[in-house]
């Protein structure tokens, strides 16, 4: 283990990411087949995404406006005029034998994503942000003669990305995860992309390299693909800064290469040596046109766009005087965020909409399988409650017991206490009752209250909210044990 400290301060990682992220048009990036995911094998398919010889290719326009969202939020420069080009390289899923993207004159550039690591903030630049469309996918399990045969399924052919590119400004597996978080919290605000890893609709890979602490050199770049989960991510960098450390502490050298992350065994393994290194003869594309991004296009998506998530934080610390944790979980998703502004506006203290948003709610949408998007609670309902333990007329206990019902039912807090019997106790006479038996049966508690110890006080209200099974008014409870206490009994 000592050699590992020593080799961690010896060398320090650069790391940058790029993420492919799948639009959300409802049309493919160059003809009008669907992009639905999940249909049957080759049923959205024209012959522009087969790649039929003399099919023209013509761009959608709302995949461009999506593209520039995500470019302007990531505070790129957008280039007046770009260009789409040949990637060339033969894949069974790539039947045109060629990619169409961007190469040299990409739509956006020289951008940053601002991140926060414990607590600080930190600007990671971005390269690039460029259009391009998706290969087909080959199925090579899953069929009875999987064994010999490969099946390709071209629904996902044409389908338009993003490619986002950072700089290699990232140093450590725990910045580059927190930068991915940002980056799919900031495209999930923009509602450009449903980064959806399981689905293939964000993926990510990243170029590693280490160098000596105080150099300026870049040492040899090592690439990680096979990256599916965020976690993989940092484990697969951990695993890498780690494999390359001791091998140049050991006096090797790297060659340069693309590695897959196994998460069986937790390690990486070569793929392809640089002999193998694609060589792809980009050309510009002859068949379409230099993309011409027009100021006021370029202003017309400025002015749609949402708060993003880290000004929204900001605000929701500056004006609703919320710890920083809050703050941060509740912007991380735009619809929680939303739903929590909606019940504050129902005049609820935000601290306690906070609280049990963050808390109780969250936990009984996943119970059942729920999230903000589909509101259960109407944020009016939720208020309706939070204010009901707000003025002491119901005790938490019970709203805890309530709200779990209000999201698998939908229906209002009233509604269900009084279908379940939960209606509040409201009689002093019944309270009464239930306090002068506990005082009965409590003398050394009562001798303590009447020797000058009020804090016993707490105790009896616990008892009677007890024995009534939280439903009397604790409000109630408090006045009737301090008159049925009192010397007198009155
Ligand atoms: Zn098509």
């Amino acid at each position: 283990m000592s050699t590992m400290t020593e080799t961690r301060t010896q060398y320090e990682a650069v790391i940058g990411l790029e993420v492919h992220l799948q639009l959300l048009t409802k049309t493919k990036i160059f003809c009008d087949c669907s992009t639905r995911f999940g249909d049957p094998p080759n049923t959205h398919t024209c012959p522009v995404c087969l790649g039929l010889p003399g099919a023209l290719p013509v761009l959608n326009r709302e995949a461009v406006t999506m593209a520039l969202k995500a470019a302007l939020a990531l505070n790129c420069t957008v280039n007046p005029m770009s260009r789409f080009a040949r990637k060339n390289y033969f894949y069974p899923d790539l039947p045109k034998g060629y990619q169409i993207s961007q190469y040299d004159e990409p739509l956006a550039e020289h951008g940053y994503l601002e991140i926060e690591l414990e607590g600080k903030r930190e600007r990671i630049g971005i390269t690039r942000v460029h259009l391009e469309e998706d290969a087909g996918k080959s199925l090579h399990e899953g069929f009875a003669d999987s064994d010999r045969k490969s099946y390709i399924d071209l629904n996902r052919s044409g389908v338009p990305l993003i490619e986002i590119v950072s700089e290699p400004d990232l140093r450590t597996p725990e910045e580059s995860y927190e930068y991915l978080t940002r980056l799919k919290t900031l495209m999930l605000y923009l509602d450009v992309s449903n980064c959806n890893m399981e689905e293939g609709s964000l993926r990510c890979d990243a170029n590693v390299s280490l160098r000596p602490v105080g150099s300026t050199e870049f040492g040899t770049k090592i690439e990680l693909k096979n990256l599916n989960s965020f976690r993989f991510l940092q484990k697969a960098l951990a695993h890498e800064i780690n494999r390359q450390s001791e091998i140049l502490s050991g006096g090797g050298t790297l060659e340069q290469e693309t590695r897959l992350w196994d998460s069986r065994e937790q390690r990486t393994y070569g793929m392809r040596s640089k002999e193998f290194a694609h060589d792809y003869r980009y050309f510009p594309e002859p068949d379409l046109l230099p993309l011409v991004i027009t100021n006021e296009w370029k202003d017309e998506v400025r002015r749609s766009l949402p708060e993003l998530p880290l000004a929204r934080e900001d605000r929701f610390l500056r004006d609703y005087g919320l710890p920083r944790q809050d703050a941060v979980l509740l912007t991380s998703s735009r619809a929680m965020a939303d739903y929590f502004e909606a019940v504050v506006a129902a005049a609820v203290d935000p601290k306690l909409a906070a609280n049990w948003i963050l808390n109780d709610l969250i936990f009984a949408l996943q119970e059942n399988g729920k999230n903000f998007d589909d509101r259960p609670v109407p944020p009016e309902n939720l208020a309706e409650l939070l204010k009901l333990v707000a003025r002491g007329d119901i005790s938490g206990k019970i709203a805890k017991d309530v709200l779990p019902e209000m999201v698998r039912s939908g229906k209002r807090a009233g509604e269900i206490m009084a279908e379940k019997g939960l209606a509040q106790i409201n009689e002093p006479d019944k309270i009464a009752e239930v306090a002068r038996q506990i005082i009965a049966a409590n003398p050394k508690q009562v001798e303590q209250y009447r020797g000058g110890k009020t804090a016993t006080m707490g105790w009896f209200v616990g008892q009677v909210m007890k024995a009534t099974g939280g439903q009397a008014n604790p409000k109630l409870v408090q006045d009737v044990l301090k008159r049925e206490l009192s010397v007198d009994g009155k």
